[in-house]
């Protein structure tokens, strides 16, 4: 989407119909009218009158990029038609455990400027977010941007957000206990921010720009230093009454293992989180294991290897089939650093299989995420864009 609109006016309200063409153009991209018609489940005709009004408002533009010629149609390739880009910008921070990575995008969520800095942010919430703050305002200079025309920020953090204060209340981040970040970056930068936990983010991302594209109904697991998940249902996160849905890392798996982090003992992120995993495997080996090693490993076919992780897989999958036992979803995504490992991917496939019921697990896809360790900063971009775009889509 390159082209810009004029801005809606404030006093023209979509329609349901209306909102449900804008809300696939903000899925899907650029669409012409028959396959919006389709998508939609709407006539032609009903079609090219919503888009008539859409295009008056200033809500849709049709593009210079034109699709493919319709099967029976004229032969001519169809105009498309895709959401106004307006004006200004949009931030995505993403504070991972020892990272903090911040793109900067254009109000569709192209982005124009991405960085990246090493820094321990589990010790210390305010001085990370002070990080945070200095990384937008470089990266607004280095795309030659003005502070004023950043419409709103997208935050990512390693813990589960309340729903209710915006407060990071759990024990699991200790720097950051209390803290409402959304409230503490707005008021470095002046502007609105949104925050929300890793998982659900990188589910967000991937449900609308990476593996999950057009899937309304999925499971997202973030196997990294910590174990969660991020729910999609009927095309909208599920964040639950509280903001804690998805937190899948602490299913008890064994009543008298490893004390976990959270204070509970035998959750299943003692068993299959990298730290975990490093452990087990370092005394069978010479050089020091990293994430980018276990990778390497595992697809030049390391027979330990291949074992741990594919068991770490398997006990992922076991808590992954009866979470599907329940929700039905189309898809899980394994995301997360080590989400791209082949054996990973596997053992969920294999535990999934033997522990669902058969036609929830034949109707599951089990897939790597694509968007790798990029998942957390594209899902605080697309939170800023949907949060701010005038079709008021699902976030
Ligand atoms: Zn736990």
């Amino acid at each position: 989407m390159t082209e810009r609109g004029r801005p809606r006016a404030e006093s023209a309200r979509p329609s349901g119909n209306a909102r449900a063409l804008t809300g696939l153009l903000a899925a899907r991209g650029p669409m012409s009218r028959a396959d919006l018609a389709r998508a939609a489940g709407l006539s032609r005709s009903a079609v090219s009158n919503l888009v008539l009004a859409l295009l008056a408002d200033g809500a849709v533009v049709e593009t210079a990029q034109r699709g493919r010629p319709h099967k029976g149609g004229s032969g001519r390739p169809p105009v498309l038609v895709a959401l106004s880009v307006p004006d200004g910008c949009v931030a995505g921070v993403d504070v991972g455990h020892a990272h903090v990575r911040v793109a900067l995008a254009d109000r569709s969520g192209t982005v124009l400027v991405e960085e990246q800095a090493g820094t321990q942010a589990d010790l210390d919430g305010p001085q990370t977010l002070d990080l945070c703050a200095d990384m937008v305002r470089s990266a607004l200079r280095a795309a030659g941007r003005e502070r004023s025309e950043l419409a709103a920020v997208g935050l990512c953090v390693p813990a589960p957000v309340d729903r209710r204060s915006a407060r990071i209340s759990t024990g699991i981040l200790p720097g950051w206990r209390g803290l409402v970040p959304s409230e503490e970056l707005g008021r470095r930068l002046d502007v609105e921010v949104h925050a929300d936990n890793d998982a659900n983010l990188g589910a967000l991302a991937e449900s609308r720009h990476g593996a999950a594209r057009d899937r309304g109904d999925l499971v997202y697991v973030k196997l990294s230093t910590g174990v969660g998940a991020g729910i999609v249902l009927g095309g909208r996160l599920h964040r639950g009454a509280t903001g804690l849905a998805g937190e899948i890392g602490h299913v008890q798996v064994g009543e008298d293992g490893h004390v976990c982090r959270c204070g509970n003992r035998g959750c299943l992120e003692t068993l299959v989180a990298l730290p975990h995993l490093l452990a087990v495997l370092q005394p069978a080996y010479d050089e020091t294991l990293t994430t980018e090693r276990l990778r390497a490993l595992d697809e030049a076919g390391d027979p330990a290897v291949r074992r741990v992780l594919t068991d770490a897989g398997r006990t992922l999958g076991r808590a992954l089939a009866d979470l599907g036992n329940s929700l039905n979803p189309a898809m899980v995504v394994v995301g997360g650093a080590l989400g791209a490992c082949g054996s990973v991917v596997a053992g969920v496939r294999d535990a999934i299989d033997r522990y669902a019921q058969p036609a929830t697990a034949a109707a599951l896809e089990v897939r790597p995420g694509h968007l790798g360790d990029r998942a957390e900063v594209v899902g605080a971009l697309t939170l800023a864009v949907l949060r701010t775009a005038a079709a008021g889509a699902a976030g």
